[in-house]
């Protein structure tokens, strides 16, 4: 294997450095079992610096408990996942550390209800990095502004559309300088005129260079923003492809049947 740098923090929004050949995310041989449900079967996945994954598969293929694992938010039984070349500790400070460097936004946006905007975004900085509050909170303006929300920094989670709330998920996980991001189904919980909104945030930050896999049903989405598709099915990966590969000419008779029922 190769030898990997101590792990810096993550560059500032925005000025990402592609550096196409570091594995940012390894997953080697990883099996998962929920009882005698075989979840993940030997999953093996690289993704590199400022790659954007998109996985797709049909309903209870594994494609949650595989983002879930790669911040330990879920145990594997076999196998090992680093991230930037350092195994994912068991628990501790060390794995706080770790899952800081691994953003995760997910189909409910899971902002803390009784804080406004602007301390969704500051706590984390504040509480696991120990940014003063001036740095984080002049850091968390900056990323609501990105995400075209600053003018609601002071309002509530629930004075805000299910879109504007999204977004500020995003910008609170943005806010820990992840090396990775994790979106699993971001846009499933939102009414369809809002989905657009977020998919252009994370778009956007595609295109500035940052490593992300996104779980979607948006095929359109799928198709213009991934550098590769990976195709899940029964706790595997079936297909592994660029979306023109995927979209055109599917090798499998699961990915057919799947993209026969949602195109
Ligand atoms: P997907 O995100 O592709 O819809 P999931 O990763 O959520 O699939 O689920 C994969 C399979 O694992 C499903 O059959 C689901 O019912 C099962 N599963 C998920 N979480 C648990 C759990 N905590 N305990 C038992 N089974 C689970
Ligand atoms: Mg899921």
């Amino acid at each position: 294997p190769e030898q990997h740098q101590a792990p810096e923090s993550a560059p500032a929004p925005g000025t990402a450095v592609v550096d196409g050949d570091r594995p940012l995310v390894e997953i080697n041989g990883v099996n998962k079992w929920y009882g005698d449900l075989h979840v993940l079967n030997d999953i093996n996945l690289t993704i590199r610096k400022g790659e954007v994954v998109v996985i797709l598969g049909p309903s209870g293929s594994g494609k949650s408990t595989l983002c879930r694992t790669i911040n330990r938010l879920e145990t594997i039984d076999e196998g090992e996942i680093l991230i930037d070349g350092v195994p994912l500790p068991e628990e501790g400070k060390q794995l706080a550390a770790l899952r800081a460097e691994v953003g995760m936004v997910f189909q409910s946006f899971n902002l803390f209800a009784h804080k406004s905007i602007k301390d969704n975004v500051t706590l984390g900085p504040m509480k696991v990095q120990k940014k003063s509050r001036k740095d984080a909170e002049d850091e968390a303006m900056k990323l609501l502004d990105r995400v075209g929300i600053a003018n609601q920094a002071e309002k509530m989670p629930a004075q805000l559309s299910g879109g504007q709330q999204q977004r500020v998920a995003i910008a609170r996980s943005l806010a820990m300088r992840p090396k990775v991001m994790l979106f699993d189904e971001p846009t499933s919980a939102l009414d369809p005129e809002m989905v657009n909104e977020v998919l252009d945030v994370i778009t956007t930050l595609a295109k500035e260079g940052m490593t992300m896999v996104v779980v979607t049903h948006e095929m359109g989405f799928a198709h213009r923003a991934a550098d590769r598709v990976i195709f899940m099915s029964d706790g595997e990966i079936v297909e592994e492809a660029t979306p023109e590969e995927f979209f055109n000419n599917p090798k499998s008779d699961r990915a057919r049947d799947f993209l026969g029922k949602i195109l």
